[in-house]
This record gives structure tokens, C-alpha cells and sequence, in this order.
């Protein structure tokens, strides 16, 4: 146990933290004389008398450590996203039977809006063909593509089924 030497409490001595002072070319760690509580009083009031000095300073920090403070930030993005990718995976995983039972239901009551909503991509895709292939086609050539990659997609799909 401690006593703070601020609001004068006994605290554990955990409740203080530790510091470090140079002397005679030696580091010596001790704890503060104040408590943590006190000490996050401290600086808050500190920073409300020196506001301005206070703003000055961390602007200042912001463009010596520019580089830095990006790097942490997007780290912290990163992490950020990972969990949440975690999470978005884990509930996947839970919920696979329930949403695959779930969408099965709403296509089941939807199948007109799907088989329009395929035959579009399907169009749009045999159109990029042949754009990329960089051929003109006629109405039934790109009809015929389409069936194709209607036919390709179906595969696909059983193979993933
Ligand atoms: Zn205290």
C-alpha cells in the first residue's frame, strides 16, 4: 500500500505508476508519488490551462510523426478488419444449413426474378466476349453465346453443389 500524495489515499501499489529518473548517469524506476486517478486529473487540468501550448504541441507531434501515426492508423484499419471478417465467417459457419434453407425458400418464391436476372448477366456477359474478342456479331450469334455460358455457369454450379 501507497498513500497518493495528492488526494492523500492509501492505494495498492498497483493504483500508481511507475517512472523513470536519471541520476548520476544511473536510471532509477519508482512509482509516482500520485495515483493514477490523480494523475489523469493532472493532465486534464493541465490541458485545459494550456490549451493553446497543449494544441500547438500536438499538432506539432501530428507532423513530425506523419508517417507514423498513417502506418499505426492503418494497422489498426487492418486489425479491424480482419476481426470483422472473423466474425462475418464464424456466423457463416454457424448459420450455413439456416441461410442455405433461407435463400432456398426465397428463390423457390422468386424464380421468375432470378431466371431474368441470369439471362441479363448471361447477355451482358456473351456481349463482353465478344467485344473483347474484338468480333462483330449477329442477334443469333449472341444468342448462341448466351446459351453457351448459361450452359458453362450451370456446370459450374453443380460442381460447386
Ligand atoms: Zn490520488
Amino acid at each position: 500500500m501507497k498513500q497518493c500524495t495528492k488526494c492523500g489515499e492509501w492505494k495498492e501499489k498497483a493504483q500508481f505508476r511507475e517512472t523513470t529518473q536519471k541520476y548520476k548517469g544511473e536510471v532509477y524506476v519508482y512509482l509516482q508519488s500520485y495515483c493514477v486517478s490523480c494523475g489523469r486529473i493532472m493532465v486534464a487540468d493541465y490541458r485545459k490551462r494550456n490549451i493553446d501550448k497543449v494544441k500547438q504541441r500536438e499538432k506539432q507531434y501530428k507532423i513530425e510523426h506523419k508517417e507514423e501515426i498513417r502506418i499505426r492508423q492503418r494497422s489498426m484499419r487492418q486489425g479491424k478488419k480482419e476481426i470483422l471478417y472473423a466474425k462475418a465467417k464464424e456466423y457463416r459457419e454457424l448459420h450455413k444449413d439456416e441461410s442455405h434453407s433461407r435463400f432456398k425458400k426465397w428463390a423457390e418464391n422468386n424464380k421468375e426474378y432470378l431466371r431474368d436476372k441470369a439471362r441479363k448477366s448471361n447477355r451482358v456477359a456473351a456481349r463482353n466476349y465478344f467485344y473483347k474478342m474484338g468480333v462483330k456479331y449477329t442477334p443469333g450469334l449472341l444468342d448462341l453465346k448466351e446459351k453457351h455460358i448459361a450452359l458453362m455457369r450451370g456446370i459450374k454450379r453443380l460442381k460447386e453443389a
